[in-house]
């Protein structure tokens, strides 16, 4: 089945901050390992992942249960605070926005 034009080939995530869908790649992939989260730019990973927006106030929204919901767990407040730092080194590099 063929979907419009609105696919066009770029994967469409929902980010569990503000629960918006949009560009795989306009996003930041978060992966848990134990109680530990991951950030990732958007490549292929295995395994399963959530989906965010670079910036602060999609990651507080997460934090508020985005995350835990997806991850069936809760989170640990300084997993947070970690993966907000990595979350703004990206955000420096990039040129994107
Ligand atoms: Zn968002």
């Amino acid at each position: 089945m063929i979907t419009g034009s609105f696919n066009k080939g770029t994967p469409q995530r929902t980010c569990v901050g503000c629960r918006q869908r949009d560009d795989q790649g306009a996003m930041v992939r978060v992966t848990r390992n134990g109680s530990c989260l991951l950030v990732h730019r958007t490549k292929r990973l295995q395994g399963r992942g959530a989906y965010l927006h670079p910036r602060s106030s999609c990651l507080t929204k997460a934090q508020k249960g985005g995350l835990s919901r997806s991850f069936r767990t809760a989170i640990p407040n300084n997993s947070f605070v970690e993966i907000r730092e990595q979350i703004l080194e990206m955000r420096s590099e990039g040129s994107d926005e």
